[in-house]
């Protein structure tokens, strides 16, 4: 929000990213609220009740962990770890310990439990893929909500736009931060992560 422009092409880029990533998860068994893409800018998906925290994975230190921490940028984390962010813009969407979200009931032990788990799991995965192309997932944020049957489902979107990926042999940024940075045009930097993905734009 601190920084605005607009980007040609940028909403077909994510949609196309967003798409790719739910369909190859599906693939995996894993259920997500995309039912199908629609047209170049549109997906059907399931309605869900979002649950209101933000899911961070991390591997590597970077962003708000490094100011929270003093880590240093780029630092290898010992093992992946998950941090929940609150959503709630009003006080900045910040970070909260278990027994916060108990105390406010944001959502029970057990879902935050699988809220976790299935972070990882994602996490992992989207690290695999992103490896098979000489990139590393450094962070990535994830949103889960409720289906009609209770059922706690991946939402929102997965793009560039909530991962920290990095080339695995220069170290150039190919997420937000060319944005929020100034490092070179986005649109290009997007575009190599689709084109060694194989993705369609
Ligand atoms: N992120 C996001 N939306 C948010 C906050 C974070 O997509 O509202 C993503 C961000 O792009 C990064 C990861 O979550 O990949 C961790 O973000 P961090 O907490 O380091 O905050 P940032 O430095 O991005 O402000």
């Amino acid at each position: 929000g601190e920084k605005y422009a607009e980007f040609d092409g940028k909403g077909m880029l994510y949609h196309a990213f967003s798409c790719f990533f739910f369909e190859r998860l599906h693939k995996q068994g894993i259920a997500t609220h995309f039912i199908e893409r629609c047209s170049p800018i549109a997906m059907r998906v399931h309605k869900l009740r979002i649950v209101p925290l933000e899911m961070v994975y991390r591997r590597i230190a970077a962003g708000s962990l490094c100011k929270r921490t003093g880590l240093p940028k780029g630092e290898q984390l010992r093992e992946p770890i998950v941090e929940p962010y609150y959503k709630r813009d009003v006080l900045g969407d910040p970070i909260l310990a278990p027994a916060h979200i108990f105390l406010m009931e944001l959502v029970s032990p057990t879902a935050y439990k699988q809220l976790v788990q299935q972070t990882r799991v994602l996490g992992d995965l989207l690290t695999t893929w992103l490896r098979e192309v000489d990139f590393e997932l450094v962070d990535m944020k994830l949103e889960f909500g409720w289906d009609v049957h209770s059922s706690l489902l991946l939402g929102d979107e997965i793009s560039p736009d909530t991962m920290r990926i990095w080339d695995r042999h220069t170290g150039e940024s190919h997420d937000k931060d060319v944005f929020r940075h100034d490092l070179a045009p986005l649109i290009p930097r997007y575009q190599e992560v689709a084109r060694r993905l194989q993705i369609d734009v």
